[in-house]
């Protein structure tokens, strides 16, 4: 395609146009050829047949005149003289017929007469042309001839003929040279009464039965007769001319001349189309009462000798054909590079105004569609020159105010380089800091991890790898809860302080039991908390998690409580005596007291009341410290508990001046608890509202159940919940120290000069016990205004727990 495109516009013409030419030209020749060839190749098989069939024809009827001559001479009254009455007259007279007959027909060799043993008669030969009789010393005995023994079967009528043969001369008979097919005729004569009288023998030549065949037509043809067999019994070549293999043995046969003949001569086709030839056949019935007796005529003509001439033909009108294409060629050339000469001028005038070269002297006057193209040219170019012009000032113009937006590019180029170097120094100066705070991670004390949202760890610090004993490579990408293991001690349970960050999006602490399970099985105490990471629109999007070993303070905690257990146990027995003798001696027991000493008991009597509800407070506190406590949830009406305990509160309240309001949910069923712990729950936050609530002061208190999902007082409970709660009007508690409030022996300042009497111990062991049973407390206050605190526990009620001792 490329060549093709690179060809001027001339020579894609000349090429197209002789190209069609040539094409019309050969199929014209071809077509022409063609049918020239098929009417040829008709006529040519037509002309064939009919010769063929002429020439059979010629055969058959000097084959049937032969048959007619012989039964004439069979009836001569000759033949039944010789066989009969008068053989002398007889004979003589038959050797004059055979004489005339032979010699006005040289289609006879011999002719005899056959007595009925089969003895010569007479006997008429056919010397080169002249009938002669055989004298009576030479007529021979024919007994034993096929010719004769058949014939003496025959019936009436019928004839012997026999297959085409070489002569056969003398005694013993040999085969007469030169060659002499011969076919022999026998003719059986019978007496009035139809008796076997003797047989007519004629010797036919072949050569003379095959004479009326003269291939004389127009085309040269070549002929053979052949047997049924397909052996030659006439052929134009000398060489194979009878090849009867009985006589010759010679295997000369059509077959082995025209090896492809052999299926179509078992169809009896009537035309073959050999190689090189045409080959028509043609069936010579000879014998009159045997139809599987027959010659074959065939005649047989080269293709080449009928498309000779016509190829020759062809030839000639192909060179005519070249020649006649040649000058078309030139022709076309010679004309068509004439038309295009102006084109050509106008196309290089168009190259020349493409170049910019507007000044073109175009010359062409024409008045045909060159000429128009010419002046349209012209016309063009002034056009175009009037429009450089004009686009070259624009251009100017576009140019200077491109150049002028270049520099103003340059510039913020220049700007922006400035730019990106002022943000190198802030990222180096990120990543110093990023380096800062890894050192620091590294180098902090406690250990510390950071996991992302899927939870995976994207931080662990050195110490983390020293306490856990988790190789940092190890760990980092995994999920934390592969890594570590944190477990309630007590419970064995996971501690799910990480996965409330994840749901509470708040930070929290460690439970104060959790332990770090190391792979060899090792249990580490651990405390601290996890944190919440934040992401600008307040979605975590992590969680840092700080702990450390407390293993040393865990087993001081556990010393220290001990010893609180321990001492609170012996103070207590000394205590509740000094109560006991107080108290008698108060109600007189010991006789009457004076008021002075009155006075002085009773101060004994409450110094003495207060240190044993430290101590009883501390020893609660050390059995919860140690888990030592035990629960027995009981099925109990709460509601008439809490009542209960307003009721026994209520010298205190009334002595305060103080209103209590109760909200108790109708019909709120009962509940599985400790009664024990329960009331010390119920005790506790109602003796703090009534203690640190001024006279006057207005208390409420509730019991509510809510359902799992529903927020209560800012906190959503996680199951079906019930709420106890108690709201005072009272001193509140100061902001910053609101955190501490449930820690051990905690009291905050605004009380502690107010209140003496106070452990700091009892919000501590409420927690516990509402902790231990899956529950939670909290509280709302504002210092100055009063306080609200919650209790909330499972519907479900409390988790029995064994242990050796109740709280008191
Ligand atoms: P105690 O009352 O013996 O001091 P608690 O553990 O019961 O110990 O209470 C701890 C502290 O919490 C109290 O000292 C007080 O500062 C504060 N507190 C408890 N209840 C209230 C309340 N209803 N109003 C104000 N402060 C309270």
């Amino acid at each position: 395609m490329k060549f093709y495109n690179r060809l001027s516009l001339g020579t894609k013409i000349i090429a197209i146009s002789t190209g069609l030419a040539g094409i019309f030209l050969l199929t014209t020749v071809g077509f022409l050829t063609f049918k020239t060839y098929k009417n040829l190749k008709e006529s040519s098989i037509e002309a064939l047949a009919t010769s063929n069939h002429l020439e059979g024809e010629k055969i058959e009827i000097q084959l049937n005149s032969i048959l007619i001559d012989l039964k004439s001479l069979s009836q001569s009254p000759f033949v039944s003289q010789t066989l009969g009455s008068s053989p002398i007259t007889g004979k003589t007279g038959l050797k004059a017929v055979y004489i005339a007959e032979m010699n006005s027909n040289p289609i006879y060799d011999q002719l005899r007469l056959l007595n009925e043993r089969g003895e010569e008669v007479v006997r008429v030969n056919n010397i080169n042309g002249n009938a002669e009789a055989v004298e009576e010393s030479q007529l021979q005995d024919k007994s034993n001839r096929p010719y004769f023994i058949q014939s003496k079967e025959l019936k009436p009528g019928e004839v012997y003929i026999s297959n085409v043969e070489l002569n056969r001369e003398g005694s013993p008979p040999k085969i007469e040279v030169p060659y002499k097919p011969t076919l022999r005729y026998a003719f059986p004569i019978f007496d009035d009464l139809g008796n076997f009288k003797g047989t007519i023998v004629a010797n036919v030549l072949f050569s003379e039965v095959a004479t009326p065949y003269h291939p004389g037509h127009e085309i040269a043809t070549q002929n053979y007769i052949v047997d049924e067999k397909g052996f030659y019994l006439f052929n134009q070549d000398s060489q194979k001319e009878f090849g009867g293999p009985i006589d010759l043995n010679s295997g000369i046969n059509i077959r082995n001349d025209h090896q492809d003949i052999e299926e179509a001569f078992k169809e009896d086709s009537q035309i073959f189309f050999l190689e090189e030839s045409i080959l028509s056949s043609e069936v010579i019935k000879y014998h009159p009462n045997r139809d599987d007796k027959y010659w074959i005529n065939m005649e047989l003509i080269e293709k080449d000798k009928i498309f000779g001439p016509l190829f020759k033909n062809i030839k000639r009108f192909a060179f005519l054909s070249i020649i006649l294409f040649i000058l078309l060629f030139f022709t076309f050339t010679f004309s068509i590079q004439k038309m295009l000469t102006p084109l050509k001028e106008l196309s290089k005038n168009a190259e020349a105004i493409g170049r910019g070269e507007f000044n073109q002297k175009i010359d062409i006057k024409r008045e045909d569609e060159i000429g128009r193209l010419a002046t349209s040219l012209k016309g063009m170019s002034k056009k175009l020159k009037t429009l450089y012009k004009s686009l070259e000032k624009k251009v100017k113009e576009k140019t200077k105010a491109l150049s002028k937006k270049v520099n103003e590019l340059e510039k913020t180029k220049h700007a922006m380089i400035n730019v990106a170097n002022d943000l190198n120094i802030e990222r180096e100066q990120v990543s110093h800091e990023r380096d800062k705070l890894n050192t620091i991670l590294e180098n902090i004390g406690d250990a510390v991890f950071v996991i992302d949202k899927a939870s995976n760890i994207i931080v662990f610090n050195k110490a983390a790898s020293i306490i856990s004993g988790v190789k940092q490579d190890k760990a980092i990408e995994k999920s934390y809860k592969k890594v570590l293991k944190f477990l309630d001690e007590k419970t064995n349970k996971p501690d799910p302080f990480i996965e409330n960050v994840f749901k509470s999006k708040d930070t929290q602490e460690m439970g104060s039991n959790t332990v770090l399970v190391k792979k060899n099985g090792k249990r580490i105490p651990v405390a601290d908390s996890a944190a919440p990471l934040k992401n600008k629109a307040g979605e975590v999007i992590g969680v840092i998690v700080v702990f450390r070993d407390v293993a040393k303070e865990r087993a001081i905690d556990k010393a220290k409580t001990e010893f609180v257990s321990l001492a609170s146990h012996q103070l207590r027995t000394p205590l509740t005596s000094i109560n006991w003798y107080t108290e008698m001696l108060l109600s007189g027991d010991a006789g009457k007291l004076k008021k002075e000493q009155k006075d002085y008991l009773e101060e004994i009597y409450e110094g003495n009341q207060n240190m044993l509800n430290l101590v009883n407070s501390l020893l609660n506190v050390s059995r919860v410290d140690l888990g030592t406590f035990m629960i027995e949830p009981q099925s109990t009406d709460i509601v008439e508990m809490c009542k209960n305990v307003i009721k026994e509160m209520k010298p205190t309240l009334t002595q305060k001046k103080q209103k209590v309001s109760e909200k108790f949910q109708k019909k709120f069923p009962k509940i599985d608890v400790d009664t024990n712990l329960m009331r010390i729950v119920f005790q506790n936050y109602l003796s703090n509202a009534a203690k640190y609530t001024p006279e006057k002061g207005k208390i409420t208190i509730g019991i509510t159940e809510v359902k799992a999902g529903k927020e209560f007082k800012t906190k959503t409970m996680r199951m079906d919940s019930f709420v106890f709660y108690v709201s005072d009007t009272g001193y509140g508690i100061p902001e910053e120290q609101q955190d501490k409030i449930f820690s051990k022996l905690f009291r905050a300042d605004n009380v502690r000069a107010m209140q003496a009497e106070g452990t700091g111990l009892g919000l501590y062991i409420i927690k516990s016990i509402i902790e231990s049973s899956k529950g939670s407390v909290w509280f709302e206050s504002k210092e100055g205004k009063g306080s609200t605190f919650y209790a909330a526990l499972p519907m479900t009620g409390m988790i029995k727990k064994e242990g050796q001792k109740g709280l008191s």
